[in-house]
């Protein structure tokens, strides 16, 4: 069996070619991709509303998450072993290259613990680099 094929099966997602398709992009892809990057890299359809409801069955399964982007476009990257399918669990930092505006889950940077203060309760970290990536250097 491909490996994409295992990956629906082990998410428990349905699987269609598209999805393959998707899952194997996301595979080749050393950083992370919008929708319409990946509406412009897959073959299988064209369909807006199909690949947003992949993207969003892919993201509540933890098999992708959201990443920034510098023009604040939704952006997708795979989540690494540290999620499991019911929820995400992510330490680390991204990182946004000023010059080819990719983002780069950075998985050796993990975010500082910080603690609550003076009624804040923080529920979710973000650590955000910029700068240029090893391509673009
Ligand atoms: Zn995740
Ligand atoms: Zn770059
Ligand atoms: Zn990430």
């Amino acid at each position: 069996m491909p490996k994409a094929e295992k990956i629906l099966e082990k998410f428990n997602l349905k699987k269609t070619n598209f999805r393959l398709e998707l899952v194997e992009l996301f595979q080749s892809s050393s950083s992370s991709l919008t929708a319409d990057e990946i509406r412009q890299k897959i073959n299988s359809t064209n369909d807006k509303v199909t690949i947003y409801r992949a993207l969003t069955a892919f993201e509540k399964k933890c098999l992708i998450h959201r990443v920034p982007d510098k023009s604040n476009l939704i952006r997708y990257a795979l989540c690494q072993k540290e999620c499991n399918q019911t929820h995400h669990k992510h330490n680390h930092a991204h990182f946004i290259c000023n010059i080819c505006a990719k983002t780069f889950c950075i998985e050796d940077i993990k975010l500082p613990q910080i603690n609550n203060t003076s009624g804040f309760k923080i529920s979710k970290t973000q650590l955000t680099l910029e700068g240029s990536c090893p391509s673009c250097n």
